[in-house]
């Protein structure tokens, strides 16, 4: 049992019970695809192939297309074909427009990806509104290549150079955009190598992702040089176990964030989508005793924390009810502001004084109980 946190003052705080958050006892929760498929021009690069190996040890199958195009997918209903689309990993060479990278404010410098696509079913998944088609789960076969080009944006990108509380992080390089890194490491190992790119580059980077999968075990003694910020998103209990399907449980999540802090990794909280549930200073009050608990006697402890606050537009929200028709998730346009986001599209995002008392909140409370936490941005 570790000893008893004490405030700066020397006096006993709080303490929490571990249990909560110890490893967890089961495996970490992988994905098993139905069908993998892989197209011609995957089967070039040496990645490719290392993924087709990982896939059939696992005793899956690959299956050779004819051609670069991704079929079978479509079912008879939408319901099927997200059925089967989410059931399915393609593995492919990534779009040449992927190769450019984006600036993706306020997480990171740049945005680059390892994949499009994730196995798991949250209800307000941001994925609903950004990518097009049946939601198939997409990993890149050229990763020496992306790893590569990633060279010519280091040292470029406005994040760091004016906001204080990223201190030393260097050029960002956020990898989760469209996917979930350790839903898929199992059957990829393209972050793992991307960690140790990172940790092997002569400048300061820092690669980034966030993800609600807890196979955290093969990164464990890699050689990341502090240069890697693994990011657990996590919400309270009535959003996490109620729309977050085929996730890792907050605790296991948590219990992974603690094992990857006290290998050196610098950590994070993504609390996202922040959504204001009845009583939500109750049960957001209660994920914070979590993380309390979760980093406890971290020696050296880095940790920061993204508040996103829930919104949806037009597009995701008629995406996301054709995917999750029952759904819970309150998406009422009367009871939201309207905001226009870039290019003009409409966004929901909460009204000018519930933000106000989200905001005040969480920066008060994550002050107080996690006080060496540094607030990145809030949302
Ligand atoms: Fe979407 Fe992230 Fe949930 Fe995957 S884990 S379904 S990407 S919100």
């Amino acid at each position: 049992t570790p000893a008893a946190p004490h405030s700066a003052s020397g006096e006993a705080v709080r303490t929490f019970d571990l249990s909560a958050v110890a490893p967890p006892a089961r495996p970490a929760r992988r994905w098993t695809p139905r069908r993998v498929v892989a197209t011609p021009a995957a089967y070039d690069h040496a990645h490719g192939r290392r993924i087709m190996a990982r896939v059939e040890a696992l005793g899956i199958e690959v299956e050779r297309l004819a051609a670069n195009r991704l079929t079978g997918v479509r079912g008879e209903t939408d319901r099927e074909t997200y059925a089967r689309a989410k059931a399915t990993m393609a593995i492919v060479v990534s779009p040449p427009a992927r190769r450019k990278l984006q600036p993706i404010a306020p997480s990171a410098d740049w945005r680059f990806d390892l994949a499009e696509g994730c196995p798991a079913h949250c209800q307000y998944c941001y994925l609903a509104g950004s990518l097009s088609g049946p939601p198939v789960t997409r990993v890149y076969a050229d990763l020496d290549d992306i790893l590569a080009g990633l060279a010519a944006y280091a040292g470029h990108g406005t994040i760091t150079s004016r906001r204080a509380a990223r201190r030393d992080e260097g050029t960002t390089f956020e990898a989760s955009c469209y996917t979930d890194p350790l839903a898929l490491e199992h059957l990829t190992g393209s972050w793992r190598r991307a960690v140790e790119h990172f940790g092997g580059w002569d400048a300061p980077v820092q690669l980034r992702w966030t993800t609600k999968f807890d196979d955290v075990a093969s990164f464990v003694g890699l050689p990341h040089a502090g240069r890697t910020r693994v990011r657990l998103s996590v919400n309270c209990a009535p959003v996490s176990t109620r729309m977050e399907g085929g996730t890792s449980s907050v605790p296991d999540r948590l219990a992974a964030l603690r094992r990857l802090a006290l290998d050196g990794y610098p950590v994070g909280l993504t609390i996202a989508p922040i959504i204001a549930v009845p009583d939500w200073q109750e049960h957001y009050g209660l994920l914070l005793d979590q993380v309390v608990a979760a980093v406890a006697g971290v020696p050296g402890l880095d940790l920061t924390a993204e508040l996103i606050t829930h919104r949806f537009t037009p597009g995701s929200k008629e995406v996301l009810l054709g995917w999750y028709p029952r759904t819970k998730l309150e998406m009422d346009e009367e009871s939201r502001s309207r905001k226009h986001g870039k290019f003009g599209a409409v966004k929901y995002v909460y009204p000018a004084e519930t933000m106000r008392q989200l905001r005040g909140w969480f920066e008060t409370e994550i002050a107080r109980r996690l006080p060496s936490c540094r607030i990145l941005y809030w949302t």
